[in-house]
């Protein structure tokens, strides 16, 4: 039987809390998992001035698939590099993947299904800043292989859905980045004619994915604007903490909550691990386990309907734990 080698990062905050209710959903399965830890972060950062060590980045890249909590980016420490996109820049991990789909939540319109693809590895994320006490420029960077291999994951997985792309821009002030992205994004969409395809720009974006999200699709787009588009989309769905993520490049894959640590209720119990479960069910479709992945998503709608054993996030007064019995108990495998 197959053996997949997954390195397990908690990170910090409710990382801690969340990822081992997805591994322990994921102990369910019938499937053979190698887990390895690795540790990354601030308090890394503290003791050896990297917030990823090259030995952790070597131990990582044993691995098939990494399953990530979240890590706390501390404000105003110069010289601290963010372990996340230090990771995301290292295994280029060049796509990120945001579902955004309806789930079973009391009070949500069932008819949301979109995807943001997000480029992950560039853009105004580029951490080339300069300056001093009167002025600061931070560099956006935009290339057009960068862009190429990112419209191409999103093509892609248009051709498995509703065949619709939209290209989030704002060329019209953005001329040269955003044109070079949109350009480039345009031309590999010839390789795809039965692909509807249109460009918007992020502020139209933002208003119409609260007003028609229906519209929607795939989204393609850059680094910050995915960023902050998947947020605003997370809260037609039910939050942060219902929304997972895949990081997918040639060699490595990394999937994590869209959530962060959330310090405001880290150690309480409370954080709702659906997110991080969704996020191992993305690890799962990766694998090509779709008979697992789709029981665990049909367990977490039940749990779901019953409204039973919810966290507070969805109104109700459950703890993490529970919510993650209750879909073990759904789960028929
Ligand atoms: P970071 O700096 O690590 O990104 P943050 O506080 O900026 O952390 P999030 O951690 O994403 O951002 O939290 C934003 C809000 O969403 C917080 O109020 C948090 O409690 C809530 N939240 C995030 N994830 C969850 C979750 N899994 N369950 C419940 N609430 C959550």
């Amino acid at each position: 039987m197959v053996m997949y080698k997954v390195a397990l990062i908690p990170g910090d905050g409710i990382g801690k809390e969340v990822i081992p209710e997805a591994v322990r959903v994921l102990k369910q399965t019938n499937l053979n998992f190698d887990f390895s830890f690795a540790e990354i972060g601030y308090d890394v950062w503290k003791k050896t001035g990297q917030s990823v060590t090259e030995d952790t980045l070597e131990e990582i890249k044993k691995n098939q698939a990494i399953l990530f909590g979240a890590t706390t980016t501390p404000n105003g420490i110069k010289n601290y590099k963010s372990a996340i996109l230090t990771l995301r820049k290292s295994l280029d991990l060049y796509a990120n993947i945001r579902p955004i789909k309806s789930y079973q939540i009391k009070g949500i319109r069932n008819d949301i299904d979109l995807i943001i693809v997000r480029e992950n590895t560039e853009g105004l994320y580029s951490e080339i800043e300069f300056g001093d006490n009167n002025s600061v420029y931070t560099i956006r960077v935009i290339t057009k292989t960068a862009s190429e291999r990112i419209a191409k994951v999103a093509f892609n997985i248009a051709n498995t859905r509703r065949k619709k792309v939209t290209i989030v821009t704002k060329t019209n002030i953005l001329r040269k980045s955003c044109g070079l992205f949109r350009d480039t994004c345009l031309n590999i969409q010839k390789e795809y004619p039965d692909i509807e395809t249109n460009e918007m720009y992020i502020d139209t974006t933002a208003l119409n994915i609260i007003i028609k999200p229906e519209y929607f699709d795939v989204i393609l787009t850059t680094n910050l604007f995915g960023d902050i588009l998947s947020d605003e989309a997370a809260g037609l769905i039910g939050g942060l903490g219902v929304t997972p993520s895949a990081n997918i490049g040639e060699k490595y894959a990394l999937f994590e909550p869209v959530h962060g640590s959330a310090p405001d209720i880290a150690g309480k119990g409370i954080a709702n691990p659906m997110a991080a479960i969704l996020s191992a069910v993305m690890m799962l479709q990766y694998f090509q386990e779709k008979k697992y992945a789709d029981k665990i998503e049909n367990a977490i709608n039940i749990v779901l309907k019953e409204a039973k054993y919810l966290t507070p996030d969805l109104g109700g007064n459950n703890t993490t734990k529970d919510f993650t019995d209750a879909v073990i108990s759904s789960l028929d495998f």
